[in-house]
């Protein structure tokens, strides 16, 4: 079955390609002269969709798109329908071999929960990708996925494909493009504009119900230049570098336990349905 996100003008296959890019990208081991390498050569698909998301994500789009989502006026859901209207965000690729997005998640949250991991930990690592729905509303796959960054702020070298930034109109805005932009120093990352996307969406939708730790997890898991390059610091207060510890805990659960096995949904159920029913009530908005 064909969903809506793949259409032709879309440029990744799926929302996964972009993932395996990022776990390629930063495979164990590799020095930051291979990530440029290793971009160089990136599919041309990944290539576009990035040129697609650096010239669109302005200040005006961000702003926008937080006044449209971040009022969470799409309905109720459980986690669980969540999950599953996630699913539907299907490819036409092989599905023997492809796990579901719930698989995948459960990947994540399995992986964290056998390292001991305290309850919060582990659902964060079920839910922190939730916010891919956007796509099922609408939303292209440029302005779901990829990594984020602050806008009304100059760009770091550190954002992959750094030079894509020339097509944005904020490039041409002087007050846009000084090291503070729009911003104060150090004035933290609650008052930064972030470009939009599954990350930010899924830390509003969860900021009642989820210690501060998880909602930073949520929020910044595709922060690259931040949580691996030690970008932005300028912006960042002292309590984001504090709270940072717990992205870069977060980050490696994300980018390497996806495998093939296919996680028994049926068997671990169970425990997801108390740890949903501990945190959240039946339903919440979207
Ligand atoms: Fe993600
Ligand atoms: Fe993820």
């Amino acid at each position: 079955m064909k969903s809506a996100t793949n259409v032709a003008t879309e440029p990744l296959h799926d929302l996964e390609e972009w993932d395996e890019f990022l776990a390629g990208r930063y495979k164990q081991g590799k020095s930051e002269a291979e990530f440029r390498q290793y971009d160089a050569v990136a599919t041309p698909g990944v290539a576009e969709f990035y040129r697609l998301n650096h010239k669109f994500q302005t200040v005006d789009y961000v702003l926008g798109k937080e006044k449209e989502y971040f009022g969470l006026n799409k309905g109720e859901k459980s986690i669980w329908e969540a999950a599953e209207f996630l699913n539907t965000l299907v490819d036409d690729s092989d599905p023997d071999t492809d796990l579901t997005q719930i698989e995948h998640l459960l990947q994540t949250s399995e992986a964290i929960r056998k390292d001991g991991h305290l309850k919060w930990f582990v659902l964060a690592g079920f839910i922190h990708d939730l916010g891919k729905v956007l796509c099922l509303w609408g939303e292209p796959q440029w302005g779901v996925v990829g990594d984020t960054f602050p806008v009304g702020c100059a760009y770091s070298d550190q954002i992959v494909f750094p030079e894509y930034f020339r097509a944005n109109p904020d490039f041409d805005v002087p007050e846009y493009q000084t090291k503070y932009g729009i911003y104060e120093p150090n004035c933290g990352l609650s008052n930064v504009h972030m470009s939009f996307g599954h990350d930010g969406y899924i830390g509003e939708v969860m900021k009642n119900y989820l210690p501060e730790e998880a909602l930073y997890m949520l929020r910044y898991h595709s922060f690259y230049s931040a949580h691996r390059h030690d970008a932005y610091r300028h912006l960042m207060s002292k309590h984001d570098i504090e709270m940072f510890e717990w992205v870069n805990k977060f980050n490696p659960y994300d980018l390497y336990s996806k495998g093939h096995v296919k996680p028994d949904v049926a068997a671990i159920k169970p425990y997801y349905d108390d740890l949903f029913a501990e945190f959240f009530p039946a339903k919440i908005a979207w």
